[in-house]
């Protein structure tokens, strides 16, 4: 964003992502591709700058979930491969090919209607997506894997360059369910036999990419790492290199207030001052997607911890100061002053969430600066 004219933004560090990219790149071996998960405007950092910086990192593709993600990307002058990994409309292949916009592909019905599309001299890739045990989006059966397969090589303006599941439990270390995953995607992939062959073989999310580096065949989609979160708390023991947090989110006082003993504070009056309170106003709120729930949360300031206090509004919230401090100093609600730090993982534990949720929920209403 090249200007804006309010005190909260959010910092995206891209150095971090750039970082967290090599780290994978060298945590798996040289032949192994990375695929960048961009998807939900890279996880709320900032759609164009996380894939350019991913791709310099040494990515070698892109991944968002819909085709209006992909074409975002195109539209920003991105020309790397981008893989879409939700399902597609049929009646949106033209501009998929057009745009060279790989699609996911997993269901029989879908690849008899595409058949009928005339693409002319154009040519769109496909990863066949497999459902071993995720629930989600996916053929199934080795029967239909196989009549996908023949479909797709009946057509001549369509090309079968990818196969890839996605796991449900890889961040649970305990689970042994991730490894019925592992065991259903090879039986699938050598009872058939054209899947042995294609270009990219994917599995990894950052779970399985960080615990099972040999074991991921010769592509990785990493979302969660790459912003420098760990994919989950019980993995943080175990992690095989530093992540680097890349996101931070702040905010200027706007209005700092000295109340007495016994008076309230936001909607509600649920926040009763319990002697002489130095307050501080900032101008974020649930519409930023700082939400109601967060009251009673830490944020930084001078370095300090200092409590929300009373009901979070849509755009401002109040925080108990530790003493006077002036109009404009800068509050941090995600980030690093001085010594302490507040990580999205801690906003996460607060909201009883995973810390995927975290920058995604902060609105665009909040401009991303880019360091
Ligand atoms: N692949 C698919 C199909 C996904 O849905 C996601 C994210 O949810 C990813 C890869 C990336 O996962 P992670 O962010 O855990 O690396």
């Amino acid at each position: 964003m090249s200007s804006f004219h309010r005190d909260t933004w959010v910092e995206v560090d891209l150095d971090c992502i750039y970082e967290n990219v090599k780290a994978v790149q060298e945590h798996v071996s040289d032949d192994v591709s990375v695929i960048a998960v961009v998807k939900a405007n890279a996880y709320g950092h900032g759609d164009v700058q996380v894939a350019n910086v991913a791709l310099e990192a040494g990515a070698k593709y892109l991944a968002v979930s819909f085709l209006d993600e992909a074409m975002s990307l195109r539209q920003q002058g991105v020309k790397a491969p981008i893989l879409v990994l939700g399902a597609s409309r049929v009646s949106d292949l033209e501009l998929a090919a057009k745009e060279d916009i790989t699609l996911t592909v997993f269901q029989r019905e879908w690849l008899e209607e595409a058949s009928k599309v005339s693409l002319g001299d154009a040519s769109i890739n496909l990863h066949l997506k497999l459902d071993t045990g995720m629930g989600r989006i996916g053929a199934r059966s080795k029967e239909e894997v196989k009549e996908i397969v023949s479909q797709i090589k009946s057509m001549d303006n369509f090309r079968l360059e990818g196969v890839y599941t996605h796991f449900a439990t890889a961040d649970e270390i305990h689970s042994t369910y991730v490894e019925k995953q592992f065991e259903r995607f090879n039986e699938l992939i050598s009872e058939v036999e054209e899947l042995r062959s294609v270009r990219f073989i994917h599995c990894g999310n950052s779970a399985a990419t960080l615990r099972f580096p040999k074991r991921i065949f010769n592509a990785v989609r990493v979302g969660i790492a790459m912003y420098g979160l760990t994919p989950s708390p019980e993995m943080v023991p175990s992690l095989p290199f530093l992540l680097k947090e890349a996101f931070s989110l702040h905010t200027k006082l706007v209005h700092v207030k000295k109340l007495a003993l016994g008076e309230s504070v936001s909607y509600g009056a649920t926040y009763t001052t319990k002697d002489e309170e130095w307050i501080g106003t900032v101008p974020v709120g649930y519409a930023d997607g700082w939400t109601r729930k967060l009251q009673g949360m830490n944020v930084l300031v001078d370095g300090q911890y200092a409590p929300i206090v009373g009901r979070i509004c849509m755009d401002q919230f109040m925080i108990k100061l530790p003493y006077q401090l002036p109009v404009g100093t800068v509050v941090t609600l995600i980030g690093k002053q001085e010594e302490q730090k507040i990580s999205s993982d801690d906003v996460a534990d607060k909201l009883d969430t995973i810390n995927y949720e975290i920058p995604c929920m902060i609105s665009y209403r909040v401009p991303r600066m880019f360091l």
